[in-house]
Order: C-alpha cells, then sequence, then structure tokens
C-alpha cells in the first residue's frame, strides 16, 4: 500500500490518552492537533456507565480538552445497534444514566414488560431482583444484549468484577448468551465510523491492547498504532495472529501523522524486529520511521 492520508481518527481513552486521571505524554497535544487541523475524530471507550458530558468534565480535569460530540462509548454503540436492528423498540435495562440516556436519546422506551432486548451494562449496585428479572424476561423471549464483555473494571483499592462476568451468571441461568457489543467486537469502531461520517481506508484507530483494540481495528479494516503506555506489553505483541500496522512509545509519537495526514504503511515492511526507540518526545520519531516497529 502506498502512502494514505489519514482523516479520520478514532483513539482508545485509558492507557493511551490517560492512566485512571492521570493525563499520559502528548495526550492533550494530541487531541489539540487534531482539533487546530480539522480531522474528525471519536474517543473511545469500553465503559458505560457515564454519559460523554460525564466523560468529557472528567477528560478535561485530567487537562484533556474533549467536546462531548467528540466521544464513544459502548453505551452509545449499543444503542445505535438496538435503533438499527429494531428501530423504537423497547429494552429492560441494567445499567448507569450513560446507557439509559443513550438509549432515550435513540428512541428506546424501557420497560419491563416483554421488551426486545434485555441489556445489560455495568453498575456498582446489581441487586438480585434485578438480575431474576432479566433471567425471566430473556427466557420469555427478550433478546440478550451485554454493552462490553470486560470480565472486571479497573479502581484504585483493585479490581471489580464488570459486565463481562455478570453476563456470565445470566448466561449460565438462562442458557443464552449475550451479544456483546463493546471491543473486539469491530461493531464498536463502525458505528464509530459511521457517527464521523469516515471511511477505513482513510481512518485510523489507536489502542493500549492487541486483544481488544488492535483486532477490532484489523476487523474493521483500519490503520491500526499500537502504543505502548498501556496494557499490552512491547514482548507480547508477536505472540498474536495478527499484528499492527506501527508500534509506538506513546501517542505523543503520533503527533506528525495527526498534523499533516500523512502514513505509509510499507514505511514497516517486511521485518520482524525490535528497534531501540526514541523515548516519545521526539515528535518525527513516527513520521520517519524510527518508532519501534516489530514487523510491518
Ligand atoms: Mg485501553
Amino acid at each position: 500500500m502506498a502512502q494514505t492520508k489519514i482523516e479520520t481518527w478514532l483513539t482508545d481513552m485509558d492507557g493511551v490518552l490517560v492512566h485512571e486521571e492521570n493525563p499520559l505524554p502528548g495526550a492533550a497535544e494530541f487531541i489539540e492537533t487534531l482539533k487546530k487541523n480539522k480531522r474528525r475524530f471519536l474517543v473511545l471507550t469500553n465503559n458505560p456507565i457515564y454519559t460523554p458530558r460525564d466523560l468529557s468534565a472528567r477528560l478535561k480535569n485530567s487537562g484533556i480538552e474533549v467536546p462531548e460530540e467528540n466521544i464513544w462509548t459502548s453505551a452509545l454503540a449499543t444503542a445505535e445497534f438496538v435503533s438499527d436492528q429494531i428501530p423504537r423498540g423497547s429494552a429492560y435495562v441494567i445499567g448507569e444514566a450513560g446507557l439509559t440516556t443513550a438509549l432515550h436519546e435513540a428512541g428506546y422506551v424501557l420497560s419491563e414488560a416483554d421488551p426486545d432486548y434485555v441489556i445489560l451494562g455495568e453498575t456498582r449496585s446489581f441487586s438480585f431482583e434485578q438480575l431474576t428479572k432479566a433471567c425471566r424476561l430473556i427466557l420469555r423471549g427478550s433478546r440478550f444484549i451485554c454493552t462490553n464483555p470486560d470480565p472486571t473494571g479497573p479502581t484504585d483499592e483493585g479490581i471489580v468484577p464488570a459486565a463481562g462476568s455478570v453476563a456470565q451468571l445470566i448466561a449460565t441461568a438462562t442458557n443464552q448468551q449475550p451479544y456483546f457489543i463493546g471491543k473486539p467486537n469491530p461493531v464498536m469502531f463502525r458505528t464509530a465510523l459511521n457517527r464521523v461520517h469516515g471511511h477505513s481506508e482513510t481512518s485510523a484507530m489507536i489502542g493500549d491492547r492487541m486483544d481488544t483494540d488492535v483486532i477490532a481495528g484489523v476487523e474493521a479494516g483500519l490503520h491500526t498504532f499500537l502504543v505502548l503506555s498501556g496494557i499490552t506489553q512491547k514482548e507480547e505483541i508477536t505472540r498474536f495472529p495478527y499484528r499492527p500496522g506501527m508500534v509506538v512509545n506513546g501517542i505523543g509519537d503520533l503527533l506528525p501523522i495527526a498534523k499533516d495526514g500523512r502514513y505509509d504503511p510499507d514505511t514497516f515492511a517486511g521485518r520482524i524486529r525490535v528497534d531501540h526507540a526514541q523515548q516519545g518526545t521526539d515528535g518525527e520519531a513516527a513520521a520517519s520511521g524510527s518508532g519501534i516497529h516489530l514487523f510491518g
């Protein structure tokens, strides 16, 4: 593939822009560069708890200014998916405002009377009654959807069980597996691209996980950039049967591409090796091909 122009960017949030509440190096500059150069972009998260407005405010507290219309959550993707499948339908929801607001805005009615869907999101306050109701509705024919498959989530004190784990409880009780919307389902990226009128050939995604971000990006046909500022470690990358287009230390290394949009996937072709990458302050590293390239 010859040099291409990247016009649309999808970027993961945790491990790419922030770690917990702390901004990662280059994140604020990257977002500012996208805005200044009028690139279309969305910040993605599998977390369905918060509305885009909440997340925009949280990012602002971390020094990163992302307008709410530039945020895409698994709750929004779920709302778009179900309203595309069954317009103006009904759902029984276990979740927080991020999910219920998204469904309302997509024209959905929240109902316990034989709803089209049972939709499970994240909440820290599950009740036995809610779980029982969800199971009974599914057994009566409601379709089972879960916003995201993550088995656990991070907190300051350690992990908490997340939607993926609760989904397995309901799946065991009903013998019905849910359809998961969030990453690694490429539906998350496809719905995001629709939202910003992006085309896969001229769109890129940035993520910190091979097993969710990169695989979903590959399946959605996007250019993929893996940053080493989050979950996936450099040594792990070659174990996967798929590869990112490019590996960089952090999002700051992608500033030159964000700025002029030019990207040549062939720069990294034909090698399996680990270079000694320059630390991410040198903005030219990525564009000149002296970033980390494991293979290409
Ligand atoms: Mg991440």
